[in-house]
């Protein structure tokens, strides 16, 4: 027999929607399956920061030398200052590490938790959450834990459920947060919220551990979206982080992305930092270079970086448009269900409040294809097909 008879067939991933959209002729079809941001003509957008800032890293002609193992130091120390802020007491004290973008920096958190943390090596994830953190954390060797998130009757937060679980949970346990833009939900605590959460995680001893992959892309605005990250390091937690340059730059495929450890000192950093260095070294020795100088280009070029800014705001407010368009048509169509959801959820993705049944509806009689939990990616809508959506949901759910 061969080698690998008896390797059993793994079921498909969410990729089985592009599968299913492609195959369908009709030339009407909308797929909201995608993950990724799309212009009002549907179509894959490379910003024009992100294009300017490859051309200048191209033409400075570099030479293609390995990185350190940590990466572009230029990339990492803006990253840093991204996401904690430039006034941020957690700079000099901060180990840090390029990463092969958000999911990435996820594993090396992962494995560097079940290396080093003191207490159980168990995570709590949101329910739900982003399909693949139990998958990351479960192959770098910890136990996941859910904690309530989601309120399927008020397609919003359940405030009471998290705060319950969080306080369920033994003392001193690692905490998973969306820092904005749950994915799937859409569904974000308010900064009041958050700022209970963070005297309900402080309580507990629990440690956090935020995973940031749409900082700027979920309000068009970077620090209103690093709110609960800058918020929690301000109180005193020590958090890690993992964030992403796929959303907010659009870089998807350079993979670009970050991993970082609030330490209490200098001296701790410098431990932690050779540790993870440790770790990263047998995983890929060291991480690619073009998408980290591009990111690096922008972050540190004050003329760039002021044009980013506005083209991720332009990527939010399209998102937040859409949103806005889809319940008026449903509205106007009759549709007596509360759709307010659509427009309060925030970032790439909406929860519908739509069942598998109806979703499977959705697919068959009008060629519209997302998740069967009921997400659609916001980022899929336009102009031209927003009506003929509205039409779909409405026939579907009424
Ligand atoms: N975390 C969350 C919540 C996400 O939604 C994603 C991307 N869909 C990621 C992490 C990681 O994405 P990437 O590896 O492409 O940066």
């Amino acid at each position: 027999a061969s080698t690998w008879a008896n390797v059993p067939q793994g079921p498909p991933a969410i990729l089985g929607i592009t599968e299913a959209f492609k195959a369908d002729s009709f030339e009407k079809k909308i797929n909201l399956g995608v993950g990724a941001y799309r212009d009002d003509k549907g179509k894959p957008y490379v910003l024009p920061s992100v294009r300017k800032a490859e051309e200048n890293v191209i033409s400075s002609r570099l030479n293609k030398e390995y990185a350190g193992i940590t990466g572009v130091p230029e990339f990492t120390k803006a990253a840093a200052v991204l996401a904690y802020g430039k006034d941020s007491s957690a700079l000099d004290r901060l180990a840090i590490t390029q990463s092969i973008s958000g999911t990435g920096a996820l594993r090396i958190g992962a494995a560097f938790i079940e290396r080093f943390y003191p207490g159980a090596k168990t995570i709590y994830i949101p329910t739900p959450s982003w399909a693949n953190h139990a998958a990351v954390f479960k192959d770098a060797g910890l136990q996941v834990e859910k904690y309530a998130y989601y309120n399927k009757d008020t397609i919003g937060l359940d405030f009471e459920g998290l705060l319950a679980d969080v306080n369920k949970a033994p003392n001193g346990s690692v905490f998973l947060f969306h820092a904005c833009a749950h994915n799937p939900t859409g569904v974000d605590p308010t900064p009041e919220q958050w700022k209970q959460i963070e005297a309900a995680v402080k309580a507990k001893g629990h440690f956090s551990f935020f995973d940031m992959a749409y900082q700027g892309f979920a309000s068009g605005d970077i620090h209103k979206d690093a709110f609960a990250v800058r918020y929690f390091v301000e109180q005193g937690h020590n958090i890690v982080l993992s964030q992403s340059f796929a959303k907010n730059m659009g870089l998807y495929g350079e993979r670009i992305g970050a991993f970082s450890a609030v330490c209490a000192d200098a001296e701790e950093r410098k431990r932690v930092d050779s540790q993870i260095k440790i770790l990263v070294r047998p995983l890929y020795s060291n991480p690619p270079i073009h998408g980290a100088r591009i990111a690096a280009e922008i972050l540190n070029t004050p003329a760039l970086y002021d044009q980013w800014l506005v083209e991720v705001k332009a990527m939010a407010d399209r998102i937040i448009t859409m949103r806005a368009l889809l319940k008026d048509n449903l509205e106007k169509l009759g549709s007596k269900h509360d759709w307010s959801h659509i427009t309060s959820q925030i970032g790439m993705f909406a929860y519908t409040g739509l069942n598998p049944d109806q979703m499977d509806k959705l697919a068959k009689e009008h060629s519209v294809y997302a998740t069967r939990d009921g997400r659609i990616s916001v980022a899929g809508i336009t102009s031209d097909n927003v009506g003929r959506l509205a039409e779909a949901i409405f026939k579907v759910k009424g």
